[in-house]
């Protein structure tokens, strides 16, 4: 059985804290290999190794950490194909949508090639008598990136992008679910002239999230997760001194207006809902048809299509959508079905008892299709994370802008119209994060930066892009003179200019 222990001081070592989880393949329910949960004790070392080169790292110029991060992009670039089949491997998702996590991950890896120029400081030349100002960017130190097991390499590339190219070393604690893309990702970049410790890898658990939030070498914390986990991150790290940035949950909704390009709001949903079997923070599992008619004209096409959908192993070629990642979350998505049905809601399209031959004990769910859900449902006000898509009627523009608005996530929104004033005024007052006109999944590109609203991220600085860079630096601003000639008397008033 295939053993994954850690990533520490440029090297594979093994677990030695006795504790193992297992990872499954999702396509045929059997395990696959087992992931070692790190100690107290094995956290430590990865910090103390992550402390020393940071040091180093530091004081590197910033066109010399540059040139790592370009040669480490067009590694990771080489190695596409490798890592989309082993990512595929372990979360199930197909593996084109595998290359488009890691693609998505290295456009960050690009972005954080430009840092030189992003990292500049300002500076005022006579802000006072023969007295100068600037204002450097100073890295933090050792931060940490936790990470769902959702987006195995473009999260971790996010975060770890973004700290080690600002001066910083990264400890990741990925998903136990697949950790094997972070592990190889790290491993590559030590290959691409990445010093030995600036970017370790701890797997685990709880008690490995709890090391990084105790250990006080640790400065800043970056999460994504579920958001009764990433609220607990937030609370701990920030009580514990350090800086944190924490995304959660999502229920994305899609309004399509009465003139939406039916054909165009059809597809894109289709997609958005069922891709990654649903298992995406942007993806669209609410759809809100705003007029009878409109409704009516999205089940006409939708249920159809619906019918087109190809579910199949993660290596299929022509398959859709894979297996969800495991026995647990298969039964965590049906029961939220079974929930949904007494709850009232009409079960339109049922996944539940798909098979895929040949391949019954794999983790499939057909697509599942609701109409007539409300807004006291539970299973309208959680996130199910499945391949499941739930219908709101609305009568009225402003009901359909109340929905996402008073919903306890806020990532993402999506809206389909024709109407240019009406999608403005959409995006200037719903409450929602990130919010796309006629694009269903709005994740925002890596010079921008992403982050949701409400119960969807605690703390206040956003993921990459110039937001990632100032999380990851704090700002240092000193103010000099070079007196000439005589010395001044002192001053007992504050110094103006
Ligand atoms: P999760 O919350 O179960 O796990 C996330 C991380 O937290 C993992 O590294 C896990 O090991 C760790 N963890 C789990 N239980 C813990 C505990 N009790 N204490 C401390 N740490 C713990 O999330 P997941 O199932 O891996 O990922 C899916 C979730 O992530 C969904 O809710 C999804 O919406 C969300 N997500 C959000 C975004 C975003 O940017 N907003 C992006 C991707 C995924």
């Amino acid at each position: 059985m295939k053993q994954i222990g850690h990533f520490i001081d440029g090297v594979k070592v093994a677990g030695t804290s006795g504790r193992r989880t297992d990872i499954y393949n999702p396509n045929t329910g059997e395990v696959q290999a087992q992931v070692s949960m790190a100690s107290v004790d094995e956290m430590d070392v990865a910090v103390r190794s992550a402390v020393k080169a940071q040091a180093e790292w530091a004081k590197l110029n910033p066109q010399k950490r540059s040139r790592v991060m370009f040669a480490y992009k067009a590694l990771v670039e080489t190695h596409m194909e490798e890592l989309a089949h082993l990512l595929s491997s372990e979360h199930g998702k197909v593996v084109a949508d595998s290359r488009g996590d890691v693609i998505r991950g290295v456009d960050v890896i690009e972005f954080a090639c430009g840092i030189p120029q992003n990292q500049k400081g300002d500076y005022t030349m006579g802000a006072g008598p023969g007295i100068d100002v600037y204002s450097i960017r100073k890295p933090l130190g050792v931060v940490a990136a936790i990470t769902p097991f959702n987006f195995p390499a473009m999260i971790p590339m996010w975060m770890f992008g973004m700290a080690i190219s600002t001066g910083n070393a990264c400890i990741l604690k990925p998903s136990e679910k697949d950790p094997s893309v972070p592990m190889r990702l790290a491993e590559l970049f030590v290959e691409a002239g990445g010093p030995k410790g600036l970017l370790n890898v701890v797997n685990g658990d709880k008690e490995a999230v709890d090391a990084i939030l105790a250990h006080p070498d640790i400065k800043a914390v970056s999460f994504v997760g579920s958001s009764d986990i990433a609220h607990y991150v937030y609370h701990e790290a920030t009580k514990a001194g350090k800086r944190a940035q924490c995304m959660g949950g999502a229920k994305n909704h899609g309004i399509i207006l009465p003139d939406a390009d039916m054909d165009q709001a059809v597809k894109d949903v289709l997609g958005a809902a069922f891709g990654s079997a649903g298992e995406r923070c942007m993806a669209l599992p609410v759809v809100v048809p705003v007029g009878e008619g409109t409704a009516e004209r999205f089940l006409e096409k939708m249920l159809p299509a619906i019918e087109t959908l190809k579910i199949g192993i993660s290596t299929d070629p022509d398959a859709d959508y894979g297996p969800v990642v495991t026995a647990a979350h298969k039964k965590r998505v049906t029961d939220y079905i079974d929930l949904a049905v007494k709850e009232g809601a009409t079960l339109l399209v049922d996944g539940r008892d798909f098979e895929l031959q040949g391949y019954e004990d794999g983790y499939f769910i057909g697509p599942t299709l609701f109409d007539n859900v409300t807004t006291d449902m539970t299973t309208y006000k959680e996130e199910i994370f499945g391949p499941v898509l739930q219908i709101v009627r609305a009568d009225t523009f402003e009901q359909a802008l109340a929905l996402p608005s008073e919903h306890q996530y806020g990532n993402g929104v999506a809206i389909y119209t024709a109407n240019g004033r009406a999608a403005r005024e959409f995006a200037d007052r719903v409450e929602v994060g990130m919010v796309g006109i006629n694009v269903p999944i709005p994740v925002p590109v890596s010079y921008h930066s992403f982050g949701g609203w409400k119960r969807s991220a605690f703390g206040d600085i956003n993921q990459y892009g110039m937001e990632g860079l100032r999380f990851y630096t704090k700002t240092k601003t000193v103010t000099q003179r070079w007196p000439e000639g005589e010395t001044e008397d002192s001053a007992f008033i504050i110094p103006t200019f």
